[in-house]
């Protein structure tokens, strides 16, 4: 199928839950002001039937339309292209001679942040062309270091061999240099997130909704590669678990993140888009159980979940989220049940979580990478999808808006507007470069706008 069949296609959909957002919410309103509660009740429960049977139809469309097969063919391509060039980046045929990036692990925060770090700088390499020395001494999680639990980036390059080592940015053309944190770069190079290759966007385009997500999987799918041990203690614990499909996989980030760097969240919440998953899902087939994978820090919620959705069944381990607490967290044991809940979270068919949350970011990009397409199978409750550190997210608009209300901003096609959240009422917030000015915009005029930057093409490595 044609660029323009798939974006067209992706964009009815979104705009059917941009419709929903919008109803629903006014709706919602009108419901509290008012005292024709039943009658409204009715109304909303009419348009979420509509709705999730509208969904449901389009998500047949790419099943349908002659090319499920084809696309599942190009995303494994792709994605194996770029396994081999990073494979290729990482083991150069003289390391002593090769020129090196080096990243310290040593970054002071949790391990989702920490794999975000390792994403950036293997990014960091694979634009410049050199080959990725990860320093791992004293890791946090590990003090034997990121070997001990995954295989090395390299088989055959680890070291920079006592080489003077410079740290970036540099002027000339160092051979060994050293990565800042991301959030101290002044000067950020135009080939970080959300960026994604100029040679593969099109491609990409053609079978994932989200290619900047799917592109941070395919960094992590190279990085994150565990061990035997550590793979059969995940293994062996899901084994026990009876995960079986259809399931939803829900993130709720609690202990020191609330409060501080997101809002806390009601179990109600989450559990919203749960049932909203699974009624629709029984519009073409019989669910006999409703599966939830629950994945938290906060034991407690556990807990709290299965005494107020009996009817749910919860796969979670509270023993995992007691280690996941924050005074337990940096240890290996908590990081083997991180390692658990996200390789579960990414297996499951939805995801709600918080994008707050780097676990929440890393297991819907690993989903990206265990599917064609997850664009569609999350719902985060606050920020949409951003790489930490990451150049500017813009929008473009499709349709001009003149405002019709106080807080809404005027948009002419083709303006860009520097994106800082949907607010999943219909609108969301943004910045217009055209006029500087900040407000309120409909969503559904505006189109997600990809950026694409010439990285190196690795022609020695064979499409
Ligand atoms: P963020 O702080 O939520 O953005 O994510 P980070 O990964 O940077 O830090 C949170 C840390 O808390 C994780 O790395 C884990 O150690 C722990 N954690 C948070 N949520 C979970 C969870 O659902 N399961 C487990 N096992 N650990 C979690």
């Amino acid at each position: 199928p044609s660029e323009d069949y798939e974006n067209l296609r992706r964009r009815i959909y979104s705009n059917t839950k941009e419709l929903w957002y919008y109803i629903s919410h006014e709706l919602g309103k009108a419901i509290r002001d008012e005292n024709k509660i039943e009658k409204l009740q009715a109304v909303l429960d009419q348009v979420a039937d509509r709705k999730r049977s509208l969904l449901s139809d389009q998500e047949k469309l790419p099943e349908l339309d002659g090319y499920h097969e084809w696309r599942q063919m190009e995303a494994a391509n792709v994605s194996d292209l770029i396994q081999r060039r990073l494979r290729h980046l990482q083991n150069p045929p003289d390391c002593r001679e090769a020129r090196k990036l080096i990243c310290n692990l040593n970054k002071g925060c949790g391990f989702g942040c920490q794999l975000h770090h390792i994403v950036y700088c293997l990014i960091f390499a694979y634009a410049t062309e050199r080959t990725l020395i990860l320093n791992s001494k004293g890791w946090r999680y590990n003090t034997k270091g990121w070997d001990y639990v995954f295989y090395p980036l390299s088989d055959s390059c680890t070291s920079a061999y006592g080489d003077k080592v410079l740290q970036w940015p540099v002027t000339y053309d160092a051979k060994v240099v050293s990565l800042p944190f991301i959030d101290s770069i002044s000067q950020k190079p135009k080939f970080l997130p959300l960026a994604i290759p100029k040679d593969l966007a099109h491609r990409i385009v053609r079978f994932n909704g989200d290619p900047a997500s799917w592109w941070v999987g395919q960094m992590l799918k190279y990085i994150l590669k565990p061990r035997p041990s550590m793979q059969k203690s995940i293994n062996e614990t899901m084994a026990k678990m009876n995960f079986k499909t259809p399931i939803v996989g829900v993130h709720i980030r609690r202990t020191d993140k609330v409060g501080t760097e997101a809002a806390f969240h009601h179990i109600h919440e989450y559990m919203a888009h749960v049932k909203d998953y699974y009624d629709q899902l029984e519009l073409t087939r019989t669910v006999d159980v409703r599966r939830v994978y629950l994945a938290t820090d906060d034991p407690n919620v556990l807990v709290d979940a299965r005494s107020k959705y009996p009817s749910y069944q919860f796969l979670g381990d509270e023993s995992v989220a007691k280690t996941a607490a924050t005074h337990r967290r940096y240890t290996p044991l908590s990081l083997a049940g991180l390692l658990l809940d996200l390789h579960m979270l990414a297996m499951c068919d939805y995801i709600v979580c918080t994008f707050s949350s780097q676990v929440g970011r890393v297991a819907y990009e690993m989903m990206q990478t265990n599917r064609v397409d997850a664009s569609n199978s999350f719902f985060s409750l606050d920020d949409i999808y951003y790489f930490g550190g990451q150049n500017a997210h813009d929008r473009i608009a499709v349709l001009p808006h003149s405002p019709d209300h106080n807080q809404d901003i005027s948009l002419e096609v083709g303006d860009l507007i520097g994106i800082a959240g949907n607010h999943w009422n219909g609108y969301g917030r943004g910045t217009n470069k055209r006029s500087n000015m900040n407000g309120l915009i409909p969503w559904y005029k505006t189109a997600d706008h990809l950026v694409l930057y010439p990285f190196p093409e690795y022609k020695q490595v064979p499409l």
